[in-house]
C-alpha cells in the first residue's frame, strides 16, 4: 500500500470529549447552576425532562467518572460542579466535530451551518470580521488529513 498524498497535511488530534445528549442537558444545568445538590439537580432537570431521579444521579456518576463534574462535600450533602467550562466544551466538540471530515470540507460545511443559523445582526458583524481576518492566512489550497481509503482527495493505491 502507497499511502502518500502530497496534497495530505497533519492529522488532527484524536477525540478527547466525548458526552452524550443525556450528559448534555446535565452539564448545561451545572454550567448555569455551579454548586448544586444533587436534588437540586433533579428539581431543575424535572421542569424540562421526565427522568428519574436514579436516572440523573447514574448521569451524575458518570460525569463524574469521566472527569468532567467534581462533587465536593459540604456539611453531610455533596455538591456538584463542572470541572470544564461551556465555552472550552463548545470549543472541543466543535473540533472534534471538524476532525471527522475531510478537511477540504470544512469551508463548506460553514457555509451550510451559517445558511441554516438564525443569527443577529451582531453575528453576522462578527462572522464578516472574522472572515477579514481570516483572508491574512488563507492558503491556496487546503491540504488533506484523511486516513487512507476515506476521501477521494488523494489516491489511494
Ligand atoms: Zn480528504
Amino acid at each position: 500500500m502507497d499511502y502518500s498524498c502530497k496534497r495530505r497535511g497533519e492529522p488532527m488530534k484524536n477525540e478527547r470529549i466525548s458526552i452524550s445528549d443525556a450528559e448534555w442537558k446535565v452539564m448545561r444545568t451545572l454550567w448555569t447552576n455551579p454548586n448544586i445538590t444533587s436534588q437540586q439537580l433533579i428539581n431543575l432537570l424535572s421542569l424540562s425532562t421526565n427522568w428519574k431521579a436514579a436516572t440523573i444521579k447514574t448521569l451524575l456518576g458518570r460525569l463524574v467518572k469521566k472527569n468532567f463534574v467534581v462533587a465536593t462535600k459540604s456539611g453531610s450533602k455533596y455538591t456538584y460542579m463542572t470541572t470544564i467550562k461551556e465555552s472550552e466544551t463548545i470549543r472541543e466538540v466543535g473540533e472534534e466535530f471538524l476532525a471527522h471530515i475531510c478537511r477540504k470540507q470544512v469551508g463548506k460545511t460553514i457555509v451550510d451551518w451559517i445558511q441554516r443559523s438564525e443569527l443577529s445582526f451582531n453575528d453576522i458583524e462578527e462572522i464578516q470580521q472574522a472572515l477579514t481576518e481570516k483572508k491574512a492566512d488563507a492558503v491556496e489550497e487546503v491540504m488533506c488529513h484523511c486516513e487512507p481509503g476515506q476521501c477521494h482527495c488523494c489516491k489511494w493505491s
